[in-house]
């Protein structure tokens, strides 16, 4: 049992224990605005709502019967498209799908419509947590219900990132998990779904939507890392309305961000979830690609597979606690 084994495992220990006395209304900074969408938009405004509002996703409303709906995701937009794709003679009424509609295309595709899993604010964040790796869901929302008048509230979102960012800010004990990416074997490494510049979007998004992935690296022939495509970009290609913009090249779609846009986060297998935990602690990261001296890409580190290391590592997956 060498110290860095025994550190880790230290490491783990604290951060589960104290996901298990915080609960998931913590996770949440105090001031915080929640956008909702009504079922009864059209998927075309909630592009603009979204684009406007800065964000990719947000929870679905229906007034009619005053319940949440569901989480409208980036996912439900890839789905629109391979719809479009499939049945182009539908295209021309494109403008008047409805959120409520979604639930039509999804089942067509043979598909999960949005993702209704939530959890309490009151919920302790670890059990949440489980739950959510269970799911694979990558946000959760949080819905209460008040039983004076029988509704049900959506109070926020928690996303995977503000809960590591909630995780790395408030456990010091992170600074232990020094073994290597290599030595932990965390990440992906085999079968990587790549791209090249002049890869379609159309391609792209068929392969994020069979591998349900939220990233496709871009790389040169030779496999060194230039840039990665996010199905977030769908959002901003898709925001004029015109699913002709598909047929882009990932190379166009890149010149056409933003020149906000944070770029791409980048780890070596020799770095320890300390260092990522920093990263993490600074920037808004996605996930990070982990490439070797020369750029070129061995593998990926999602924040689904930190946040599963973090909880199921060394546990039977089968005993929850
Ligand atoms: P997240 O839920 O954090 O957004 P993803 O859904 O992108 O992460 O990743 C799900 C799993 O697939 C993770 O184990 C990740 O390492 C892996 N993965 C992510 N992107 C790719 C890719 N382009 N090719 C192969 N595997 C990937």
């Amino acid at each position: 049992d060498r110290p860095i084994d025994r550190d880790q495992r230290a490491g783990l220990k604290a951060i589960r224990d104290f996901l298990r006395i915080r609960n998931c209304y913590d996770v949440l900074p105090l001031s915080f605005r929640l956008i909702e969408l009504d079922v009864g938009l059209t998927v075309k405004e909630s592009l603009n709502i979204l684009v406007q509002c800065g964000i990719v996703s947000a929870p679905l409303w229906d007034s009619s019967t005053s319940t949440y709906a569901g989480l409208l995701t980036v996912n439900d937009y890839l789905n629109v498209v391979r719809y479009y794709n499939l049945h182009a003679d539908k295209l021309k009424d494109v403008d008047k799908l409805l959120l409520s509609d979604l639930k039509d295309v999804e089942k067509v595709l043979d598909v999960k419509p949005p993702e209704t899993v939530s959890a309490s604010p009151e919920a302790i964040l670890y059990d949440a947590l489980r739950q959510q790796l269970v799911s694979r869901a990558r946000r959760i929302p949080l819905v209460s219900y008040d039983s004076d008048t029988q509704r049900t509230m959506v109070t926020s979102v928690i996303t995977q990132y503000r809960i590591l960012k909630f995780i790395a800010m408030n456990v010091k004990e992170t600074e232990v998990l020094r073994k290597p990416l290599a030595m932990i074997k965390l990440g992906t490494y085999g079968n990587i779904v790549r791209c090249t510049m002049d890869t379609t979007v159309l391609d792209v998004v068929d392969e994020m939507v069979l591998k349900n992935i939220s990233s496709v690296p871009v790389v040169t022939t030779e496999g060194i890392l230039l840039n990665v495509f996010e199905a977030v970009d769908v959002i901003g290609i898709l925001k004029t309305g015109d699913y002709g913009n598909l047929t882009w090249t990932v190379g166009k779609v890149l010149s056409a961000r933003s020149p906000n846009h944070p770029g791409i986060y980048c780890c070596s297998l020799e770095d320890g979830l300390d260092t990522i935990f920093e990263t993490i602690k600074r920037s808004r990261v996605h996930r990070l690609m982990i490439v070797d001296d020369n750029n070129y890409l061995k593998g990926i580190l999602s924040l689904s597979d930190i946040l599963h290391y973090l909880l199921v590592e060394g546990q039977e997956e089968t005993n929850p606690t």
